[in-house]
């Protein structure tokens, strides 16, 4: 455990999270690749054949603002990356936090966002300990005057089409005013008036993500999941702290002997991954141009990469084998580029 302090008023914050292997990798006898020598560093130790066929292992370094180990608790992982933010939604401020990563890296997990196991308690998640914090908030002296009412919204990004979770999956549109401001029409949003109630509203949009496949992870995986808690002043916006599960970022080899709907799906998935890592370097640059309008997923978003409030942090996910190697490759690679100004 690190003794540096969470970071304070950062725009951008991109950390890294290893999971354990699980059973089905250690049965396989996958080997564990990565390792995080200090809290801010990841090494992936990749088996290379040479001519010659021995092997040798090749170390590739990355440096984040933090990497977390598989004995990291998702409290840790919290205290370093969404909860830094969680003020600025209370000084008008939009927050965003983004889990980033091949499926079964740990995005779920961390997020707090499904029960796809027994393991699965979503009170444990982000979307908790976010909730936690904003109602303690709520109660300070500096900010109950504000009289703030507090929402929670839940939709899913599916093939450019935006469903809301709270409303049996619903296909709503997505509009841009006069004056660029984008809304998402008939969403649903739910006052929410303690973390008991947005754990309720968590519930209600897993179930609803989740439900009518007939494998739990099929469809999940290849949508993006957007939950936000929304504070109100009067009726008006006040702040917005959005907690994004995005889609897997896996392709080739995974997609390569897909059917055509899955390498649809894959090319949409890839454009909106690409679109908001333009997004979030254009916000930590200080870009006047933002290129929100190339996908769904950043167009929704359009409040998190626009003005001086916002800040951003991405816990990039990824998984130990060796098997996953070149996912967990690409994955680093992204979250470097993200941080990279
Ligand atoms: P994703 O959402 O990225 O597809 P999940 O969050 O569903 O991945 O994780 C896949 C599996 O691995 C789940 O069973 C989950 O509980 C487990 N898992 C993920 N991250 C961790 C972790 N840090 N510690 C323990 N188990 C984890
Ligand atoms: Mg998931």
């Amino acid at each position: 455990v690190s003794s540096l302090e969470p970071r304070e008023d950062h725009r951008i914050c991109v950390c890294v999270r290893k999971r354990p292997l699980n059973q089905r990798e250690t049965t396989m006898k996958d080997l564990d690749v990565i390792t995080i020598p200090s809290d801010n560093v990841v090494m992936v130790h990749e088996s290379k054949q040479k001519v010659d066929l021995t092997r040798y292992l090749e170390n590739q370094t990355f440096c984040f603002d933090h990497a977390f180990d598989d004995t990291a608790s998702n409290e840790l992982v919290y205290q370093f990356t969404a909860q830094p933010l969680v003020e600025s939604i209370f000084r008008k401020g939009m927050a965003t936090c983004f889990a980033y990563g091949q499926t079964g890296s740990g995005k779920t997990h961390t997020m707090g966002g499904a029960f796809s196991g027994r393991d699965q308690d979503c009170s444990k998640g982000i979307y908790a300990l976010v909730a936690r914090d904003v109602f303690l908030l709520l109660q300070t002296a500096a900010y109950e005057k504000l009289g703030l009412k507090v929402y929670g919204t839940f939709f899913e990004i599916y093939g450019g089409k935006v469903y809301d979770l709270l409303n049996l999956k619903k296909k709503l549109q997505v509009l841009e005013d006069g004056n660029q401001q984008v809304q998402v029409v008939g969403l649903q949003e739910q006052e929410v008036c303690c973390v008991e109630d947005v754990l309720n509203l968590v519930e209600l949009g897993n179930s609803c993500r989740t439900s009518g496949q007939t494998s739990v992870n099929a469809h999940s995986s290849r949508s993006h999941a957007v939950f936000q808690i929304i504070l109100k002043s009067g009726g008006k916006l006040h702040g917005k702290f959005s907690l994004v599960d995005l889609a897997g970022n896996e392709r080739g080899a995974d997609t390569a002997k897909a059917n055509r709907k899955r390498q649809l799906e894959g090319a949409e998935i890839n454009k909106s991954l690409l679109a908001l890592k333009e997004c979030i370097r254009a916000l930590g640059q200080n870009k006047s141009h933002t290129p929100f309008r190339a996908s769904k997923l950043t167009q929704v978003l359009r409040d998190s990469f626009i003005g001086q409030n916002s800040s951003t942090c991405m816990i990039a996910t990824i998984s130990p084998g060796m098997a996953s190697c070149e996912n967990t490759l690409n994955t680093l690679r992204y979250a470097n580029r993200v941080k990279e100004l």
